[in-house]
């Protein structure tokens, strides 16, 4: 593995974190989003960020302020690609936002440019041809709280080159995450396997109107020893994944009751700007 430069696509929940530990563990990084108030947000991120560093590792100011300045923002594809080994793509969960961007960014980077896609529920060979480079191109997927829930899931697809494969699991060691290798393509990896079943059936059950958020998110708990429920891990992963999970799938089985769902996710929270944690409200006050 000879990655120096990492360039982030998207710099939202997701993104912000894995440029900020990138940085921490002392790779360049360069940041891209499509806007400038995106990149606002981002800083706002980063300073957050840095409370949660401070806190959970005692991470001093100085430390911090040179993990800042190894980050530089970019609304410019071409200028954030052009000196990268490794762009690490966190836009949002849509086919279409992410095939647009492949293709752009398969004209743009270097050849030897690797690029790896963080999504949660789509599978990198959907997107292997548009890169033009599948044979460079990786799943690498993190969970949410990247610092503390320091997972990284490495799926090849069908075509990715073992060498490929091989430096993604040496480069998610050095910026500090447990690799956790995938060698078959599987939709949701290990993770969401797991995971997204759960939070379906939760939010279900709460769309059909068969139990308040709350009395879900107890029984899970109280019943199974988990810290968690499934409204309180919605409210981590941020409202806005789950709505467009939820849309996706409404569109695909035509169900009214997702539907529904879907709908009454977009007015009561993301309307109200109740998109989570990272905003202080989703199904709880924070
Ligand atoms: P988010 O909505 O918080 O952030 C997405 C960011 O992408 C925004 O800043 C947006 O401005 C930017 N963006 C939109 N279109 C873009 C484009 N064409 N090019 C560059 N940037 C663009 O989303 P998120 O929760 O960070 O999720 C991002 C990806 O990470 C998704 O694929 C998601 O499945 C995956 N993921 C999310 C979580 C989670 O817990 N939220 C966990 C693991 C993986």
């Amino acid at each position: 593995m000879n990655f120096k430069q990492i360039t982030v696509a998207g710099s939202g929940v997701l993104g912000s974190q894995i440029a900020f530990q990138t940085a921490y563990k002392g790779f360049d990084v360069t940041v891209y989003d499509i806007t400038e108030d995106a990149l606002d947000e981002a800083r706002n991120r980063f300073n957050k960020l840095k409370e949660h560093y401070k806190e959970d590792f005692q991470t001093s100011d100085d430390i911090l302020s040179q993990t800042e300045h190894r980050i530089t923002l970019e609304t410019d594809l071409a200028t954030a690609a052009k000196n990268a080994d490794l762009v690490i793509e966190a836009i949002p969960e849509v086919v279409e936002i992410k095939q647009e961007f492949y293709q752009k960014l398969g004209k743009l980077a270097p050849d030897h440019t690797i690029f790896a896609t963080n999504t949660s529920t789509l599978l990198p060979s959907q997107f292997a041809e548009a890169t033009g480079r599948p044979e460079k191109f990786i799943a690498l997927h993190f969970a949410n709280e990247i610092w503390r829930n320091n997972t990284a899931e490495i799926m090849k697809h069908e075509a990715t080159d073992d060498q490929v494969f091989n430096d993604l699991v040496s480069f998610a060691e050095a910026i500090g995450m447990v690799a956790l290798p995938l060698h078959k393509e599987q939709p949701g990896y290990i993770l969401n396997s797991l995971l997204v079943p759960l939070l379906d059936a939760a939010q279900m059950l709460f769309a059909k109107g068969v139990a308040d958020h709350e009395t879900i998110d107890k029984t899970w708990m109280i019943a199974t020893g988990a810290p968690k429920g499934p409204f309180a891990i919605l409210d981590v992963v941020g409202i806005n994944t789950a709505y467009n999970i939820v849309k996706g799938k409404a569109e695909k089985s035509g169900d009214p009751a997702i539907q529904q769902l879907a709908d009454y996710l977009k007015t009561e929270y993301i309307d109200q700007n109740k998109l989570g944690t990272s905003t202080g409200e989703g199904f709880y006050q924070y």
